[in-house]
């Protein structure tokens, strides 16, 4: 193929044990999927109409990379997150059929310019500025489904600094894995190489430069990093 410039190169994750790479084709995102981080932001969980927003592939930071503080906010927030990569797709994906889809499961902060979030609520404007960002998608290496699968009651947690900052079971979900690919396949034919961040439990709070942090999917997936 003959481009014009530099086609963009492949953003990829780590997988545990393997020399492979996943290649990530977009990132999907879920908003107010824990009843206490909707709380804390003044917000309810509608359960019947998920909030969807989503990230571009390159805001993946990953591989230990440190985390640039990002431009135009005096507010970086973290969300820690459980991370779906799909391994296959489809739309109007009924939420049995869901789980099959799933290749593998990592942990991820879901970095937000809470400031200019909260400009983009005031004005009903779109939230792609306080989410899409560069640098705003930290991600662990992916562990395979085969090898493990997150439970009701596998925890979910970020450190600060070595202080706990966020703390909950996934079991505490509103929407779970299954109805979330369900819900995003009614409006995106869905496709191997999604990543899919499911939402944040209580516990949102800023981010400065120089600090360290550590998030655990209890068992399936870990992710240090520094923000420079
Ligand atoms: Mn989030």
């Amino acid at each position: 193929m003959n481009y014009a410039i530099a086609p963009s190169p492949t953003i990829s994750l780590p997988i545990s044990g393997s020399e492979q790479r996943f290649p990530i084709r977009r990132i999907f995102c879920i908003g107010r999927n824990y009843a206490d981080h909707a709380r804390e932001m003044g917000a309810t969980v509608d359960k019947e109409t998920p909030l969807f927003f989503c990230k571009p592939a390159d805001a993946v930071v990953t591989d230990g990379a440190p985390l640039p503080y990002p431009q135009a906010t005096a507010d970086l927030h973290h969300e820690v997150e459980m991370v779906v990569a799909l391994g296959g797709g489809g739309k109007d994906i009924a939420p049995d059929q869901a789980k099959a889809l799933i290749w593998g499961y990592g942990v991820g902060l879901d970095l937000t310019r809470r400031d200019l979030q909260a400009i983009a609520k005031a004005k009903s404007h779109p939230w792609d500025v306080a989410k899409g960002f560069d640098h705003s998608a930290p991600v662990s290496a992916l562990l395979p489904a085969s090898r493990a699968e997150p439970a009701k009651g596998t925890m979910l947690r970020l450190s600060v600094n070595g202080s706990v900052r966020q703390q909950a079971p996934l079991g505490e979900m509103v929407h779970s894995i299954e109805e979330i690919i369900a819900a995003l396949s009614k409006l995106f034919e869905l496709k191997a190489g999604d990543l899919i961040f499911t939402g944040t439990p209580a516990g949102v709070a800023a981010l400065h430069r120089g600090d360290s942090f550590h998030a655990e999917l209890e068992g399936i997936a870990t992710l240090d990093g520094t923000v420079i």
